[in-house]
């Protein structure tokens, strides 16, 4: 079994943009890299051999879905994650903070919507220093999850990457209150370094950088946690409610990270983020952007996006992309995509997705070539 390891081979001469190689015992991930998201252990409407053939070499999976459905102890007598799925590649896991604060919150879109006043749907009963306690949504159990067993979890599921528990504050909080927030999170994920570093077991664990929008606490985040014997750090937290505070917040956060172990910015991924967050030197983000927008019926290619569903589509016998070599635009038309999708038929959700995953897979390949050459 490979052990975890992070190198760079190059670094732009034109930004602080990195080309690496992480190691992992399930494979290689090259970088920057777009991780899928595959909330329940499957990217929506794709099964896993797929996913493996597309070669999206990182996925994303939520703890917390996996403790409610199907359980800790499926997953386990199953072999791990990777067995249970049949994934040949790694998997990085969440702590499940993220999910139960959102249910304290709301989701974080209808959060920065609210100007605060989302308020928790008594599905989180108890939040103090020991963990969060809450009432599954699927028969209403109550369920304890703290630094120690979220952890636990993940090393069950065998995840290549682990995320120490977390406290996820809404952006609409008061600055005292962030502080406090910033202090258990620190302290839970310390906890759950301890808990990791008993049984490494291969595995990695990074560290969530927190602080919301405030630059001093993002600042204290970074000196505190990167003391710490992290593999890497990602970056989470509120990220702010437009495009260029998180940019901002990019610009000021990165160089305060070592620059020999790899980060990951937490739930972006979209087109412009990815564009403008590499030169800053990210090595990898989760996103369900691509299949989102493929259930939409957008449809992502070199020369922007396209909408399946409109008119002039439907006489276009030709691939969704001429230059695209994806198991879609080899055997299926436009117009025939956009038949699928107006006659509801749920290969169209398959299909477009498919093809919006190979195209990040490809990006990113041009990305590192580009990052390579300078050119980024
Ligand atoms: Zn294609």
């Amino acid at each position: 079994m490979h052990p975890f390891k992070f190198e760079i081979l190059h670094t732009s001469s034109k930004s602080s943009a990195r080309v690496g190689r992480i190691h992992t015992p399930h494979g290689i991930i090259d970088t920057p890299n777009f991780v899928a998201v595959g909330t329940n252990g499957t990217l929506k409407s794709i099964d896993n051999e797929l996913v493996n053939n597309i070669g999206l070499q990182l996925m994303f999976c939520n703890t917390y879905h996996l403790l409610l459905q199907p359980g800790r102890d499926v997953v386990r007598k199953a072999g791990g994650l990777h067995k249970f799925i049949n994934r040949n590649m790694p998997i990085i896991t969440d702590s499940g903070g993220f999910q139960v604060f959102s249910l304290a919150y709301g989701s974080v879109a209808s959060e920065l919507k609210s100007q605060g006043t989302k308020k928790n749907d008594g599905s989180v009963l108890k939040i103090n220093d020991d963990g969060v306690l809450f009432r599954s949504y699927r028969d209403g159990s109550k369920f304890l999850l703290t630094p120690e067993n979220s952890v636990e979890a993940q090393k069950d599921f065998g995840a290549d990457i682990i995320i120490p528990f977390d406290e996820l504050p809404p952006y609409h909080i008061d600055p005292a209150k962030l502080e406090i927030s910033l202090d258990r999170t620190h302290a839970w994920e310390k906890r759950s370094l301890d808990t990791h570093l008993k049984n490494p077991n291969g595995q990695a664990m990074y560290a969530v950088i927190h602080g919301g929008v405030d630059r001093k606490l993002r600042i204290k985040s970074c000196d505190t946690l990167t003391a710490l014997p992290f593999d890497g750090f990602a970056i989470g937290g509120s990220l702010g409610k437009t495009k260029s505070q998180m940019f901002e917040l990019l610009e000021y956060t990165l160089p305060r990270l070592p620059k020999e172990k790899p980060n990951h910015l937490l739930g972006i991924g979209d087109l412009e983020s990815l564009h403008t967050s590499i030169p800053f030197g990210i090595d990898t983000f989760d996103s369900s952007y691509p299949t989102k927008a493929a259930r939409h019926a957008l449809i992502l290619t070199k020369n922007g996006k396209l909408k399946i569903t409109r008119g002039i589509h439907a006489n276009e016998f030709v691939p969704l992309d001429a230059t695209c070599d994806c198991h879609t635009c080899q055997n299926f038309t436009r117009a025939y995509l956009h038949h699928l999708f107006k006659a509801n038929e749920l290969t169209a959700l398959s299909l477009a997705s498919i093809h919006n995953l190979h195209f990040m897979v490809e990006l990113m390949k041009e990305m590192r070539q580009k990052i390579l050459t300078d050119q980024i």
